[in-house]
């Protein structure tokens, strides 16, 4: 049951979710891995939604070029680690979550036991290489994910429900070289944003999921568009040969 101010705070969501779809989000746990640019959007929207258990995990610190995107963080919190000034912005939001901030870098190693018993994460994180261990780590793990992207202007998102829907490497295959890279933040925001519906949906079992297709979008040519994906029979992560491994 939801108390008398649950369902004053979520007036507006209750009518698309459900009475029942609000407390599945309550009762659901997510893990963002970035808490910068889509990191900041995709956490602020799932705290201010109401989702019970939200953490956070981030190594760096807050720097003055973070600010022009990464609107989780505020010019008083510079030098602060990024999870926990992530934390505080969400504490501010919505007093009635939990909030659990991981000041650290999440790795291959460290990523099952960080994600154990989270319904859903979101990969907010930089770089090919980051990508790929968090698909590799929760398809393991059957955990499932939403993948997300950004490139100057251009953002990217998708849906994985491991064993069932394409992952990250049947879409991509090997990581591209890449570096920190120009951005602003209404891209980082684009990709956060729908992350956050992902993940909304996902807990409140409404709407589609964007599995088995790949959202791309450009800000730039104001273009939006969904290609379709299938699963790789070969992918070392989620084919037929990875399931067979011990
Ligand atoms: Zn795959």
């Amino acid at each position: 049951m939801l108390t008398d101010a649950e369902r004053a705070r979520y007036a507006r969501s209750i009518p698309l979710l459900g009475e029942e779809g609000q407390e599945a989000l309550r009762r659901g746990s997510v893990l963002v891995i970035g808490a910068g640019g889509v990191g900041s959007a995709a956490l602020l929207y799932l705290a201010a939604a109401g989702v019970g258990t939200i953490a956070v995990a981030d190594g760096d610190r807050v720097e003055r070029s973070n600010l022009q995107r990464q609107i989780l963080h505020t010019e008083d919190r510079l030098g602060e680690n990024k999870a926990l000034s992530a934390a505080r912005a969400m504490a501010e939001r919505n007093s009635e979550i939990r909030i659990r901030a991981i000041p650290e870098h999440v790795s291959r190693r460290t990523l099952p036991e960080l994600a154990r018993g989270y319904d859903f994460v979101i990969d907010a994180a930089d770089g090919p290489a980051a990508k790929l261990m968090i698909n590799d780590g929760c398809v393991a793990a059957g955990i499932p994910f939403c993948h997300c992207g950004t490139s100057g202007l251009r953002f990217q998102v998708m849906t994985c429900l491991p064993g069932r829907t394409p992952c990250v490497r049947c879409a991509f295959g090997s990581p591209a070289a890449g570096g920190p890279g120009s951005t602003l933040g209404p891209a980082c925001g684009a990709a956060g944003s729908v992350a956050a519906a992902e993940a909304v949906k996902y807990l409140a079992g409404r709407g589609e999921l964007l599995t088995g297709r790949l959202l791309m979008g450009d800000l730039a040519a104001m273009s939006f568009r969904t290609v379709p994906l299938a699963r790789d029979p070969d992918c070392p992560t989620c084919g037929a040969a990875a399931s067979r491994a011990p």
